[in-house]
């Protein structure tokens, strides 16, 4: 009753907006506004992908990524999370893809980390944010032409930790998939048994 009651006014102070273009949204509503959330387009047949990328959740993300808006973690974790659970019971541990540690305090945070932590809480699984290390920091894959883009990733990343069993790999976009490709191999020699990556979007190629 108190929390609703709060709830309703910080609702009223600082109501809740569209996580792509920042139209107010009904009282207790959050995510996406009627009109984007018509655009978001589901990867179907993709195991690999909850969304493809554009429109408003390609908004969403880069305000996510690069505006500052952690705060839009939730919104794009739950987004994924039926992507997720039809996964259920096939990992051991999650683990995100890392940023070089000199982007992630540019940053403040981690995105694929914030988009890890909810869904392995959702299966019920450890996540291991520090497993996976990135040794390089590397140009932004979406900088590149694809053709260059596997060479850039090429010994990137180290495994960091005791790591066993069957690995959710995580990351909030994948462009060629250079970047899931050189983190499984490295899991792979760092112990784990089986590496499954799992992004929120897919941009088609
Ligand atoms: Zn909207």
């Amino acid at each position: 009753m108190i929390a609703a009651l709060i709830e309703g006014l910080l609702d009223a102070l600082a109501p809740p907006t569209c996580s792509a273009c920042d139209v107010v949204l009904p009282p207790g509503e959050r995510g996406f506004c009627v009109a984007c959330a018509s655009l978001l387009e589901p990867a179907v047949g993709a195991p690999r992908a909850a969304f493809l990328y554009g429109g408003p959740l390609a908004d969403a993300i880069r305000r996510f990524k690069y505006g500052g808006r952690s705060d839009l973690a939730p919104v794009l974790a739950e987004l994924g999370l039926p992507a997720a659970l039809e996964l259920s019971g096939r990992f051991d541990a999650v683990v995100p893809v890392p940023l070089h540690p000199r982007r992630e305090r540019e940053r403040g945070f981690n995105q694929a980390s914030l988009i890890a932590r909810a869904w392995a809480s959702a299966l019920g699984v450890p996540v291991r944010p520090r497993a996976l290390r990135r040794v390089r920091d590397t140009p932004a894959q979406a900088s590149l032409e694809v053709g260059r883009r596997a060479g850039n990733v090429r010994g990137a990343f180290r495994v960091d930790a005791d790591i066993a069993g069957r690995v959710l790999l995580v990351d909030d976009v994948r462009t060629t998939g250079a970047t899931l490709a050189e983190c499984a191999s490295a899991l792979l020699v760092g112990g784990a048994s089986r590496v499954h990556p799992l992004v929120l979007a897919r941009v088609e190629t």
